[in-house]
């Protein structure tokens, strides 16, 4: 091959590939423009706003997540207002959305934020990333829709979108898989507008190219998709190894002295710092219960069991089998132990914040007693 010939091959396959990204990002704008849903940190560049949506929505769907976000506007306009609010407000706020855990580093980083940042939320991906809470995807998001900065973000509908269009066949979940993941995006990137791109690509995975029965027929890249080609949509992506669940019981006991309930708050694990029954971390028979309560919390007068409730919760890696036992007091005044402490029933849930399953069970226990 001459050399002339071999630049006129290079511009050709360069010309291609600028094509290509200018077609797909086209197509997919176009489809954006006309399908995308109105939500309210789509038209905000402040990135304590996009922090805030990006950290609620995770593992949430948008439906479930955005009155989370209008009642955290609403309560906290500014991070400064988040930073010094109570951990229990903004745990109270959160109840229902679960991984309690995201709830927490949103106190913490709106504290290191407010403090050390002076609050100003840091302007560039690296710093952004630095904040405990935010991992690859979340700083993405925010560098590119609050500064324009040039980052892809990879979600789950981001992932299934490319997987279907390059066919990539290795699993998702695991560091080859998301290497060809991030190559196969590299070329099609449209970098100059960062934030409609990748408001663009989520957005269509999240509504066109979704998990079960996307609308392959209508779809505006179904001629360039190679899983529509193949007949691969339904087997693409892949996932290995899915996390194993584990099955954990739990045995609650309901202190009753008249309308007064006695709580504790939790030290560790999931549901750190939320509220809860006495909790046992096993299976237990009635009698276990009782000797447990005598022994404990030094009760002498109990009653009776007035009611015995069982509550299934399912978490990403457990099962949980919850037994609730409810002893009437005669007095209250035996209960040595200074780690509960007493408060109306209907305060659970309200005043303090506490778990899906124990809102599972007051509202079992509600329908029980009318
Ligand atoms: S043709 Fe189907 S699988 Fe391919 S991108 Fe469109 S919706 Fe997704």
């Amino acid at each position: 091959m001459d050399k002339n010939s071999f630049f006129l091959n290079i511009l050709s396959l360069l010309r291609t590939f600028f094509e290509q990204i200018l077609e797909i990002a086209t197509l997919l704008f176009q489809w954006y423009d006309k399908n995308k849903r109105d939500l309210p940190w789509r038209i905000t560049k402040d990135p304590y706003f996009i922090w805030l949506s990006e950290i609620l929505l995770q593992q949430t769907r948008v439906a479930q997540g955005l009155p989370y976000y209008l009642k955290f506007v609403e309560h906290f306009p500014t991070v400064n207002d988040l930073a010094t609010a109570r951990e229990e407000d903004i745990l109270n706020l959160w109840q229902g959305l679960g991984y309690y855990s995201r709830a927490r580093n949103l106190h913490y980083t709106a504290q290191v934020i407010a403090f050390q940042h002076k609050g100003k939320f840091p302007s560039n991906y690296d710093d952004i990333r630095a904040l405990k809470g935010i991992g690859d995807y979340t700083a993405a998001a925010i560098a590119s829709f609050a500064f324009g900065l040039p980052h892809a973000v990879i979600d789950g509908n981001v992932n299934r979108v490319i997987s279907r269009l390059f066919g990539i066949e290795k699993p998702i979940n695991k560091p080859a898989g998301q290497a060809e993941i991030r190559i196969a995006l590299e070329q099609i990137f449209d970098s100059s507008r960062p934030a409609l791109w990748n408001q663009s690509l989520m957005e269509f995975g999240a509504l066109q190219c979704t998990p079960k029965n996307p609308n392959c027929v209508n779809c505006p890249l179904n001629t360039k998709c190679f899983a529509w080609s193949f007949k691969k949509v339904n087997e693409l992506p892949r996932k290995e190894g899915k996390t194993k669940v584990t099955n954990v019981f739990h045995s609650y006991i309901i202190l009753k002295l008249g309308s007064k309930t006695f709580i504790q708050k939790r030290e560790a694990g999931i549901w750190k710092n939320l509220y809860q029954f006495p909790l046992i971390d096993r299976q237990m028979t009635i009698n276990e219960v009782l000797s447990h309560a005598i022994e404990t919390y030094g009760l002498q007068g109990i009653v009776n069991f007035n009611s015995v409730n069982e509550i299934e919760h399912v978490l990403s890696h457990q099962k949980i089998f919850a037994k609730f036992y409810t002893i009437s007091l005669i007095s209250g005044s035996e209960i040595l132990k200074n780690d509960i402490f007493e408060i109306e029933l209907d305060d659970l849930g309200k005043v303090f914040p506490t778990s899906v399953l124990t809102l599972k069970y007051l509202t079992e226990q509600k329908k029980h007693d009318k």
